[in-house]
């Protein structure tokens, strides 16, 4: 999500005229786009933006911090950072690009000693119909895979979660307009778009009717379904609370709909999941991937999962370590639980103490890579369907691209089969990344 609404001030610069550079030591203009889901992502940004202001002993420079913690944190950031210029928050992206205008004049004057007011920013208001505006992409780049923003904003109000004090309200776009947009990528080569939402499948439940016995997201699906030249749809992420019958069996008639789902879990034990306001149960979940799974057995799922919640025991944590030996996901994201401001859950006693999470952390991570490998080796051996991105990151001299269950694959070929799809026969895999050779006929 940080990196579509950065994509989209990205494209409103380039429109104005300013040039994205790959190295920060050339530039005017220092914008970071931030994070506050966990505390750590927020100190990285403020050590960062601390390092970077040594740019402006040499040049005027323009500092600024949007998204989430610029929304959280308001104007106490102009006290932190002595040389930020811009605090933006979540709802005022597409305002960005004035403010930087605004404050590259008044820093060149500030240069030429014609001005010496210090010339600052800080707009974190609500707007209404915000959620419209994250809709542009970059036009100078060949991409054919593409984030779409379908909603903004959070009502679920887990207890360990900052999301619904940064982003604000649940509010979605209209199946029109997103589709809009899909057509004008699928018209510049784009073949896969990945819908955007904190609860995605919560989308348009405030603002649009059940058609036929389906929720809006499915009749969202179903009308990007629609648009030719896309070949691929994903979404993420979805809440197991709303994923309903309509859902899992649209995986059944949508051919675009690739196979895979990010649900995250959380917890294995209900005591937790109640106490992080998750309202389901570990059945609950366990129950709903077996029912995706029998519409879609080939589905690859991936989740999230916190250890050291407030009062998490041993035993609660054992309740999370078998529910995800039961259920084999493909992958796992796994966080140790950081105190957020403002969050019930920063106020429960029992905290965990920070060695005890290290441990179930280490302890998990081992389970989950144990899993993705099983995973991905049934793989080997297989012709796969890959989406070619480009180059590997790792190794410029291959090419990669992502299975329709989302795993990496990298293979050598030919430069021709950027922004194809092509079957890739796997010959070995270290867990996440599979490896392999163009199949013959491609
Ligand atoms: N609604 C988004 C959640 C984004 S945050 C989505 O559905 O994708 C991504 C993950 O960060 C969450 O699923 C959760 O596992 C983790 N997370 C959120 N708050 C956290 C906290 N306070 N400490 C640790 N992990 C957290």
């Amino acid at each position: 999500m940080n990196e579509r609404d950065s994509e989209q001030v990205a494209q409103m610069l380039a429109e104005r005229g300013h040039t994205l550079i790959t190295h920060e030591d050339d530039a005017d203009v220092v914008l970071l786009n931030t994070c506050s889901v966990r505390d750590l992502a927020e100190q990285k940004a403020l050590g960062k933006m601390g390092m970077l202001g040594r740019l402006s002993h040499s040049r005027p420079v323009v500092y600024g911090f949007l998204g989430c913690m610029a929304q959280s944190r308001g104007a106490s950031l102009l006290k932190d950072v002595p040389h930020l210029d811009l605090v933006v928050g979540t709802q005022k992206f597409h305002r960005v690009a004035d403010y930087v205008d605004q404050a590259l004049a008044k820093k060149r004057l500030e240069a030429a000693r014609l001005d010496d007011v210090r010339f600052t920013v800080v707009d974190t208001e609500e707007e209404s119909g915000s959620q419209g505006t994250i809709m542009d992409h970059l036009t100078d780049r060949h991409q054919v895979s593409a984030f779409v923003s379908i909603m903004q904003g959070c009502n679920m109000h887990c207890t360990f979660c900052i999301v619904p004090y940064t982003r604000g309200h649940e509010r979605s776009r209209s199946i029109p307009e997103v589709v809009d947009e899909v057509r004008r990528l699928a018209e510049r080569g784009v073949k896969e778009v990945t819908l955007l939402g904190q609860i995605v499948n919560l989308y348009g439940r405030h603002e649009f009717e059940k058609v036929d016995g389906k929720s809006p997201f499915v009749q969202l699906l179903e009308a990007v379904h629609e648009v030719p030249g896309i070949e691929r749809i994903r979404f993420t992420s979805p809440h197991p609370i709303g994923f309903r019958k309509d859902l899992v069996e649209s995986f059944s008639y949508l051919s675009k709909l690739v196979e895979h789902i990010h649900l995250p879990l959380q917890s294995g034990s209900n005591r937790i999941l109640k106490a992080m306001h998750r309202t389901y149960s570990a059945e609950k979940f366990v129950t709903l991937v077996d029912q995706i799974r029998s519409v879609t057995p080939r589905i690859a799922i991936t989740t999230d999962i916190i250890v050291g919640f407030p009062g998490e025991t041993e035993d609660d944590y054992w309740q999370t370590r078998s529910l995800v030996d039961r259920v084999g996901f493909d992958n796992a994201f796994v966080f140790k639980y950081s105190k957020r401001r403002d969050t019930p859950a920063a106020e429960m006693d029992n905290q965990v103490p920070e060695p005890i999470k290290e441990e179930r952390n280490h302890d998990l991570l081992a389970l989950v890579n144990e899993w993705a490998k099983r995973r991905s080796d049934k793989f080997i051996g297989q012709a796969v369907e890959i989406l070619c991105e480009g180059p590997s990151k790792t190794n410029a001299a291959r090419l990669m691209g992502r299975s329709r269950g989302n795993k990496i694959v990298v293979f050598e070929g030919d430069e021709k089969y950027i922004g194809r799809l092509v079957d890739i026969r796997i010959s070995r895999s270290t867990g996440f990344t599979l490896f392999g050779e163009v199949a013959a006929g491609n």
